[in-house]
């Protein structure tokens, strides 16, 4: 592959993961703020991989470089589902995660390990020169652990276990976590895609 892609997020944690997964495509990674795009973006879709769509096709507007976005939640068994694809603005978008956390902590009060099951849900968009749209998605599952755990990573990572690590994902290395992360998993994904794309060019 080869040109630019432009990653329609102002999130600089999801910038340097989306460099080290493309790193081996050869393409240039630029965020918004660098390709000097900043449009108003309202995320009203009700599924990720709108939400990831709206962003993208905004972003899109402004640009001939393929555009990818991600749009990405916690979901909670026990909850219904809830965060979801509410996840950013659950209890309200300034409100801390600490506060956050510690709400669906207690919302499962006395709820057991077995039926804590919850799952990071990510869906990447992309939006290509010649106006076609992909998505792609991955999840990685877990459980809503009793107390914040750990230092690393954002959001509700301190109350997110991951059972094959033993840890919360804010317990894990940069690595480790873009290895299983939903996230990850689903921008891996996108590049395979966007391979395909590029020799369906070439042929
Ligand atoms: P987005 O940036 O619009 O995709 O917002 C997704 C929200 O879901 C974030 O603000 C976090 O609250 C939560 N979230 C998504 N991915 C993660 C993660 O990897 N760790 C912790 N929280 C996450």
């Amino acid at each position: 592959m080869s040109g630019r892609i432009i990653f329609a997020t102002g999130n600089a944690g999801k910038m340097k993961e989306i460099r080290m997964i493309m790193a081996d495509t050869g393409m240039e990674i630029v965020s918004m703020k660098e390709a000097g795009i900043a449009p108003d973006i309202e995320e009203n879709g009700t599924t990720y991989e709108e939400n990831a769509l709206i962003k993208a096709r905004a972003v899109a507007a402004c640009t001939d470089d393929i555009v990818l976005a991600d749009d990405s939640g916690l979901e909670i068994d026990y909850l219904g589902g809830e965060p979801g694809v509410y996840s950013a603005r659950y209890l309200g978008e300034d409100t801390s995660y600490r506060i956050k956390n510690a709400t669906l902590v207690q919302r499962l009060e006395g709820v057991p390990d077995e039926k804590r099951t919850a799952r990071f849900v990510c869906a990447i968009a992309a939006v290509l020169p010649d106006g076609r749209e992909l998505t792609t998605r991955a999840a990685v599952e877990g459980q809503i652990g009793y107390e914040e755990k750990g230092e690393h990573g954002f959001g509700y990572d301190p109350i997110f276990y991951v059972p094959k690590f033993h840890k919360t994902t804010a317990e894990l290395t940069e690595e480790e976590k873009n290895q299983v992360s939903h996230r990850g998993q689903a921008l891996q994904r996108m590049k395979e895609e966007l391979k395909k794309y590029e020799s369906v060019n070439c042929e």
